[in-house]
């Protein structure tokens, strides 16, 4: 579904994305993880066009999508969360899915105009996310746990095919994660492709299908969560400290 095809970004002198070739399969959860500075979140960022890539291609469904504005991304069915969140404090949940799932992201100076179509596809999206009581809560008043839950419900409001998660599981209680884990689960098995970005090696390991290793801006190991975890490079790039 998604084709990573030699894939840089370079700052400067730092190739932090060398040259990355990787696959996520249609209807997977797949994991690209890495020892810090291996260059995820940034590969993160070129597929979704919040960074521009220095060179290489990136495909969605046969269609390629490196030289589109994030905005055309997200039409196309790609959508992403950030590791730290993005809300407009003062703004309920509610109007926050909805300003989110808005192209422009601007907000008027009465607060945003929710039509009834949004207002039902954002509650529904909250009932799923088990949050509906938070719907009228402002968003100031969130904890960091459920600013994330309410981030996902956001992302939720484009009708992605495919789903960027970057760190879901970083900053979140447990019982918020399990709850988490098991709406990624759900929103999966209704044929929703993830990729994560995931420093929580439990979490990596029973929820993806498939993981691609990276580090030093390289893919040096790509397969199931077994077959990676039982990888001499992955094993030395992590002992080594990336
Ligand atoms: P972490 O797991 O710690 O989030 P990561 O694998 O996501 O790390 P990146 O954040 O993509 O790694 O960083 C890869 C490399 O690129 C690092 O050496 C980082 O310092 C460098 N880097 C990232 N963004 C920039 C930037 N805007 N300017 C210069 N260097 C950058």
């Amino acid at each position: 579904m998604l084709e990573v095809r030699n894939l840089s970004k370079h700052f400067g002198g730092i190739r932090a994305v060398d040259d990355c070739t990787f696959t996520v399969e249609r209807g997977s959860i797949t994991a690209l993880i890495g020892p810090n500075g291996a260059g995820k979140t940034t590969a993160f960022n070129c597929i979704s066009k919040t960074l521009t890539p220095s060179g290489g291609e990136v495909w969605l469904e046969g269609q390629r999508i490196d030289a589109l504005r994030p905005h055309q991304v997200t039409r196309c069915g790609l959508s992403r969360t950030f590791q730290i969140t993005r809300n407009l404090e003062d703004l309920t949940v509610l109007e926050n899915l909805v300003v989110q799932s808005k192209t422009s992201g601007v907000k008027s100076l009465f607060g945003p105009a929710i039509s009834q179509a949004e207002y039902d596809k954002a509650m529904e999206i909250l009932e799923f996310l088990g949050i509906t009581r938070l719907a009228y809560e402002e968003t100031s008043n969130l904890s960091y746990g459920q600013k994330k839950l309410m981030d996902f419900g956001a992302l939720l409001m484009s009708d992605p095919k495919i789903i960027l998660l970057d760190e879901p599981a970083g900053g979140i209680n447990p019982r918020l994660l399990v709850e988490l884990v098991d709406r990624i689960r759900a929103l999966n098995d209704r044929g929703l492709t993830v990729l994560i970005v995931e420093h929580n090696m439990d979490l990596v390991m029973s929820l993806s299908h498939k993981v691609v290793v990276m580090a030093h801006g390289q893919v040096i190991a790509e397969g199931t969560p077994e077959a990676v975890q039982a990888d001499p490079l992955v094993l030395e790039a992590y002992l080594g400290g990336g």
